[in-house]
């Protein structure tokens, strides 16, 4: 096991990867940029490391500074968490490199999956269900762009394979609109992710958004650990995360794991990993993969027992995984709400000071924050301020933990999303389980305030 690690992000994510450094018996080193000097996990730091200013671009995205910070303070492996450089390959490389171990996958795999062209196409060899769509790039022929499109058939998304974080996808509903469409798409990809290569896929009209996440060593030997379903989402963030999916046959689930496993071991794959797919009248349609650890992890966490963030490390330091298939067993139901500094309707960002923090307690909750009384929220990053997460033996359960843990938190201050989530809880089609992921949205512009 590695004696020391450096921690590469901040905020809640920081936090949940020093506890799992703590209960190895590992130093953690954390990195913090002017902005997040009181952030709790800094303080909580036997070693932290100014990394640079507020702005992300110079400090938690300033590849030299977080290597230097791991050179002087000797740590041995870099754990990238989620966002900022998870993801990205030459940060991967430049850390292995640099003779430090990198907490996640090979820069070869986070490459292969990073372009949404190549991770489709390594998907469709491995058996993974994929949605219809153009073989690979679509070609700059007008015609044959046409012909490609009407064998899918209207309406279609054409995606850029450089796309992130919901953006470089537009819809066409008619062949009239299609051309001009893709030269837009390509435009803007060019632009925003430096790749202009797109391609086309069948638009799903209401599908839910439903994902696998998936553990794997250096030794070929991956499981899966069961389901998300995170279909409550706005703008393509997602808001609520629960396990297992309501109303999806565990056969399918069960063959749709066996599937991603077999992905695993066929590119390699170590660590961490999740599967995204769409999920429409009975079928799965894989999106993309995220090769990192991801904010909904906890929910798989509460249901199967297994550290997710632990098990990344271990096998990131050579171990095998400590389980097999056969011991992963899915108990309960669990429920995460992302608490955002928010306006709970209107969505816009409400940072500041936090005058008063109550995190709720009692059997089956568990609370992954950073924040503290007195604390400031900083405008230049992500709104989350925090994850509740409930576990029960059954959905009832679980939603009935939620709205009493929701009614028991505090926030003062700064605006939350808090008062959304209750009445979500209470909301009955969400009750009923099997939202698609529209429902918030159409949800949400009845409900503005
Ligand atoms: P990103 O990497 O930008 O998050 P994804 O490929 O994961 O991109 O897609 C983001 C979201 O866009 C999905 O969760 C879904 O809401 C929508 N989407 C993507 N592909 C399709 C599709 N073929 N049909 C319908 N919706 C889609």
């Amino acid at each position: 096991m590695f004696k020391k690690i450096l921690v590469a992000n901040r905020g809640e994510i920081a936090l949940r990867i020093q506890r799992a450094c703590r209960e190895l018996g590992v130093r953690a080193v954390m990195v913090y940029s002017e902005a997040d000097r009181e952030a709790k996990y800094v303080k909580l730091a036997e070693e932290a490391v100014c990394i640079g200013p507020a702005q992300s671009a110079l400090s938690y995205l300033n590849m030299p500074a977080i290597i230097s910070a791991a050179e002087v303070t000797d740590a041995e492996a870099i754990h990238p968490g989620y966002g900022f450089l998870s993801e990205n390959a030459d940060f991967a490389e430049r850390v292995e490199r640099s003779g430090f171990q990198f907490i996640g996958p090979t820069p070869e795999s986070i490459r292969l999956m990073g372009d949404k062209v190549s991770a489709k196409q390594a998907m469709i060899k491995a058996g993974v269900p994929c949605v219809p769509g153009s073989e690979g790039e679509l070609p700059d022929d007008p015609a044959l762009i046409r012909r490609i499109a009407k064998a899918v058939g209207y309406p279609v998304i054409i995606k850029a394979a450089g796309g992130g974080g919901g953006r470089g996808m537009r819809v066409v509903h008619t062949e009239a609109a299609l051309v001009n469409a893709v030269s837009m798409t390509r435009a803007e990809a060019g632009a925003a992710f430096g790749n202009p290569a797109v391609y086309l896929e069948k638009f799903l009209q209401n599908p839910r958004h439903i994902e696998i996440q998936v553990l794997a060593d250096k030794f070929k030997n991956a499981v899966y650990l069961g389901e998300r379903d995170c279909s409550m989402q706005r703008r393509h963030q997602k808001i609520i995360e629960e396990a297992p999916a309501p109303g999806i046959a565990r056969k399918l689930i069960e063959r749709l794991g066996e599937r991603c496993v077999t992905a695993c071991k066929k590119i390699g794959y170590r660590g961490a990993g999740t599967f995204e797919f769409l999920y429409e009248n009975g079928e799965f349609y894989f999106i993309e993969m995220n090769t990192r650890v991801q904010v909904e992890h906890p929910v798989t966490e509460m249901t199967t027992g297994v550290d997710i963030v632990k098990t990344q490390i271990m096998v990131a330091a050579g171990e095998k995984l400590p389980f097999t298939q056969r011991q992963i067993q899915i108990r309960g139901h669990a429920i995460e709400c992302r608490i955002n500094a928010e306006d709970p309707y209107k969505c816009t960002p409400s940072p500041g000071r936090i005058s008063m923090w109550h995190a709720p307690g009692g059997p089956g909750v568990r609370v992954d924050s950073h924040i503290y009384t007195n604390y400031f929220v900083p405008p230049n990053y992500d709104s989350m301020i925090g994850k509740i997460i409930v576990h029960g033996d059954t959905r009832e359960q679980a939603l009935a933990r939620m709205t009493t843990a929701l009614g028991e938190t505090v926030v003062e201050g700064i605006s939350s999303n808090i008062a959304l989530h209750r009445e979500l809880m209470l909301d009955a089609k969400f009750v009923s389980g099997g939202t698609n992921i529209h429902y918030l949205e159409e949800w949400l512009s009845h409900h503005q305030r």
